[in-house]
């Protein structure tokens, strides 16, 4: 069995070699470093993958969060709400421009942004939500434009996990995560469902006036060279990366299906384990289920995350680095209690959802290039483990 990995780029690599290197060379050939052509194909390839109007690139998704709310003129003072449970990124760019962050608790079954607990934290001041789709799942964006558009506040989907995603409406049509939004970002980090070599990020909007702010703020809030019209940053994907996720990008849903089939494979395994809880998968094409089906494309399975009921959590962590399968607790400590982001405007009741998950849930090895005798291997020790 080959060693299994959290994350496996280098079987990745192998597979799609000669048209990455292809592609790499092709920007060596150029020279052309920043802003290159292959920079602009890039992004012409993922608007037209996306199905949205425009597609910004940037350095990194932490930057493209930045820049997105910086674009939508956002002030100091203006309270923009988002899941408690989730990377810093979020609202660390929020703390970083001088808004409030407002934290709410998470739904159980999907981890993703609680609709109650958002209506609940809406105020005069609130002014944006930033939705994360979290592990690659879309969440419940028919309920959170609906509160958006009653309320006047920008939606910013956070889609660094969960490009590739469909959401379907409760009317049956579809869009792409990250596209439903005022405006979506994404992460090309090589970890992520789509990862360049080194860090990337984008930015999505269908509105052509803030397109244009935002390729502005990017470049220093230049609109013609050497004039500044606005504060900016410098925040670009180099064409090196850009040549990476143009020959990556055709591979985009394969990838999302290979992480799915993982996944059911998981499911399947655990199924019924009184001790396991696998993840929910919720779509408006199906009723609820805890089955991957076919037709359960709202999911790209960034991470495969399971809540272990029994209290055992961390001795299955410790378990299993024995046995040499890696896993990984996205994320240990809710963002509410993080020394940075303490805020006494803040109830521990407000948040039971996510105190409970840090301490059940437990990530396992997902990527493109899991083996069935690896992921045998994988269920059958966590298996054991309970049954010994
Ligand atoms: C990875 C990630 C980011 C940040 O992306 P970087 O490219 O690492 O800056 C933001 N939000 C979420 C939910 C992420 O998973």
């Amino acid at each position: 069995m080959k060693k299994i990995q959290m994350v496996d780029l280098q079987s990745q690599y192998q597979q799609i070699k000669e048209t990455v290197d292809a592609s790499i060379q092709e920007v060596l050939n150029t020279s052309s470093y920043i802003n290159g052509p292959l920079v602009h194909e890039f992004q012409k390839d993922l608007e037209d993958y996306l199905g949205v109007k425009h597609v910004i690139p940037c350095a990194n998704g932490t930057d493209a969060l930045q820049i997105a709310m910086m674009g939508l003129g956002l002030e100091q003072g203006d309270e923009v709400i988002t899941a408690d449970f989730t990377f810093a990124a979020t609202v660390e760019v929020i703390a970083l421009l001088k808004l409030t962050p407002v934290l709410v608790d998470v739904e159980a079954d999907t981890f993703n942004i609680d609709i109650e607990a958002l209506k609940k934290a809406i105020t005069p001041k609130t002014k944006a939500i930033v939705p994360v789709h979290l592990f690659g799942q879309v969440a419940n964006m028919d309920a959170v434009m609906e509160i958006a558009k009653q309320h006047n506040l920008f939606v910013i989907e956070d889609n660094a996990q969960a490009i590739g995603a469909n959401y379907t409406f409760k009317d049956g049509t579809q869009k792409k995560a990250g596209t439903i939004g005022n405006v979506g970002t994404t992460s090309f980090f090589p970890s992520k469902n789509l990862g360049c070599y080194g860090d990337g990020g984008a930015i999505f909007t269908n509105d052509d006036t803030l397109a244009h702010t935002l390729r502005g703020i990017v470049n220093h809030g230049m609109y013609e060279r050497y004039y500044h019209d606005v504060v900016g940053v410098n925040s670009r994907l180099d064409a090196i990366q850009a040549g990476v996720l143009k020959a990556k990008l055709p591979n985009l849903d394969a990838y999302c299906n290979s992480r799915r089939n993982a996944a059911r494979f998981y499911n399947n395994a655990f199924a019924n384990n009184p001790n396991i809880i696998t993840p929910t998968t919720k779509s408006n094409k199906t009723a609820n289920c805890n089955q991957i089906c076919d037709v359960c494309d709202c999911h790209v399975f960034h991470q495969y995350t399971l809540q272990i009921t029994n209290g055992q959590r961390d001795e299955l962590h410790k378990h299993l680095l024995t046995k040499e399968i890696p896993n990984a607790i996205y994320y240990p400590v809710a963002l509410h209690s993080q020394k940075a982001y303490k805020d006494e405007r803040y109830n521990e009741s407000d948040f039971p959802v996510t105190n409970e998950l840090i301490k059940t849930v437990i990530s396992l090895p997902m990527h493109t290039e899991l083996e069935e005798d690896q992921l045998q291997f994988i269920t059958k020790t966590i298996i054991d483990f309970f049954n010994k």
